[in-house]
């Protein structure tokens, strides 16, 4: 971190000129791969911008994401991540969205922020499939194993990262491909020191053993890009699994390169992991004291690293090499050390497990909740638009879904009937059955109206014995002919089981657009039933 050049503290005043400069200056940068440059670059113009010019935010925020990412600041990315998502989302590329995603998971996976990298992991999943986009398909699976690596399931991580890998075998991108298989690899190497203590050797070598042929062609894929940091690193992956293969002449011409070039880009991570396992290589070679020296020396060396991995196969080969040695204190002192960092392992990962499996459980509680109270939400609000003696819809239900209906034939030039109903003499009935018979009879009514008309008519009991009936995509002919249809039935209904001597008639006053006019229709309709009424009812009229 120490090349990063200084460059003068951003000031609340800084403008937007200024700003462009420093996001130009980053995104050279970036191009070129100077990582110190850029970060500097980028914090400023992120620390220079606001609410207040969210395009320029966006752009500041999406290059510090990045270049925290390269320079290893993983915690530090996941914050500007988390603020820049939403900008994207409302705005951006879902390609950019994505990537900034899949930034955030593997932050989060590195940082036991395992909630929120879950979360940005699918969401950037879920973004993938719906763009088609196999090869950040392949990248976004790619993350979720790494996820569950972390979270200390290697079984999940192996599935996901093999679907990950045969997803990136059928695109053209070669990165995909190269990413699916060194996390693969690193899984791989992580399960055989998880099984190492816990099964026989050789259950826990079979993990090492199928992924040799991937380890070699990350080997072959790092060669031909020239990266020395990939270099380095798939040769230090192939390096381990052959040591713990036992194929000592291999392991050791690849581990040797993969030192040297290590060396000389001044890789310190990388130094002490191939340092460790040439350690391991030369107890396999049966020269413990050689071994002891050298492991010794990397331990020194790996204090102020927090690589916990390293850190464990160190003890883990210091305390083999003790042993062999027959210093049985120094030996117990490593598998101590070893026993300690394995504990904080597995309690780490199991309370994050823990954590997680509680958010999500109470995440789909919650889910489960807030879709009852839709539902009754729904059918309160339903209830609210329905009449309760008929079942029918009511005014409410009229206003509801009028304007839309008649929007929709509108757009559709398609015609539309509406039909006033209103029963005749119904004071009569009350006076001489009760009201209670009275009441059975709108019921009846109620079962008539619907039986007579389609799911997309709309019946509504507007209020007393009045009712509506809107006919979409219905000419007045037509309409005619159904209430015609609808007011013989309800005259020749079997009343008499309702009440001896009972009548029912109705009068119906017709109106239809075009013209589209709501109340045009209202009125011609209003008008046509006055004039069925004064006709001596039990009729029809078109207005
Ligand atoms: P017209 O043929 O001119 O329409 O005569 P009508 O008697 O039907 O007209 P009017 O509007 O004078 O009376 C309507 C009656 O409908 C008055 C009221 O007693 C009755 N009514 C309104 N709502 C209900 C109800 O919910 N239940 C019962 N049983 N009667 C109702
Ligand atoms: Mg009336
Ligand atoms: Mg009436």
């Amino acid at each position: 971190m120490n090349a990063v050049p200084q460059l003068p503290p951003a000031s609340p005043a800084m403008n937007e000129e200024t700003v462009e400069t420093l996001l130009t200056r980053a995104e050279q940068a970036r191009a070129q791969g100077a990582v110190g440059e850029g970060l500097a670059a980028a914090e400023q113009a992120w620390a220079a911008t606001g609410p207040e010019t969210p395009a320029l935010r966006l752009r500041a925020g999406l290059l510090l994401a990045h270049f925290r990412y390269r320079s290893g600041a993983l915690s530090a990315v996941m914050d500007v991540g988390l603020e820049v998502a939403p900008l994207l989302r409302a705005s951006g590329p879902r390609t950019e969205l994505i990537d900034l995603l899949r930034m955030v998971a593997l932050g989060g996976s590195e940082t036991n922020r395992f909630e929120e990298a879950l979360n940005a992991a699918q969401e950037a999943h879920r973004l993938a499939v719906e763009i088609r986009d196999t090869a950040r398909i392949s990248l976004c699976t790619n993350v979720l194993g790494c996820f569950f690596e972390r979270t200390g399931d290697p079984w999940q991580a192996e599935r996901l990262l093999l679907e990950a890998l045969a997803l990136a075998r059928q695109q053209p991108e070669r990165h995909p491909v190269f990413a699916a298989l060194n996390n693969l690899g690193a899984t791989r190497i992580g399960k055989f020191y998880l099984l190492r203590d816990a099964l026989t050797l050789d259950e826990a070598l079979e993990p090492l053993r199928q992924t040799l042929p991937y380890a070699r062609e990350a080997v072959a894929l790092a060669a031909a890009v020239g990266d020395p940091f990939f270099q380095v690193f798939t040769q230090g992956n192939l390096g381990e699994i052959l040591v713990h293969l036992d194929q000592a002449e291999d392991a050791q011409q690849t581990l040797a390169e993969a030192l040297a070039l290590s060396e000389q880009h001044g890789l310190a991570e990388q130094t002490w992991r191939i340092g460790c396992s040439l350690g391991e290589l030369e107890l396999l070679l049966g020269r413990p004291q050689l071994a002891w020296d050298r492991l010794s020396a990397v331990l020194q060396a790996a204090t102020a690293s927090d690589q916990r991995t390293t850190h464990m196969r160190l003890h883990h080969a210091l305390w083999r090499a003790a042993r062999a040695l027959d210093q049985p204190d120094l030996a117990l002192g490593h598998l101590e050390s070893y026993v300690h960092l394995e504990r904080k392992r597995a309690v780490t990962q199991l309370r994050a497990q823990s954590d997680l499996f509680v958010t999500r459980v109470e995440a789909e509680h919650m889910r489960l909740e807030a879709q009852r109270h839709h539902a009754r939400a729904n059918e309160l609000e339903a209830d609210v638009r329905r009449d309760s003696l008929t079942g029918l819809g009511n005014r409410r239900e009229l206003e509801w879904r009028w304007p839309e209906l008649l929007e929709r034939v509108r757009l559709d030039a398609a015609p539309l009937s509406v039909a006033m109903l209103d029963l005749d003499d119904f004071k009569l009935v009350n006076d001489r059955f009760g009201h209670a018979v009275g009441d059975q009879v709108l019921v009846a009514l109620g079962g008539l109206f619907r039986s007579h008309t389609r799911l997309g008519d709309l019946v509504v009991r507007l209020g007393g014995e009045e009712f509506l009936l809107a006919l979409p995509d219905t000419p007045v002919t037509r309409a005619f002919e159904i209430c015609e249809r609808l007011r013989d039935c309800v005259a020749t209904h079997d009343w008499d089981a309702l009440a001896p001597g009972l009548r029912v008639t109705l009068s119906v006053g017709l109106s239809s657009a075009p013209p589209y006019d709501a109340q045009g229709l209202s009125m011609r309709a209003d008008a046509a039933l006055y004039r069925a009424k004064a006709d001596g009812r039990n009729r029809v009229v078109q207005g």
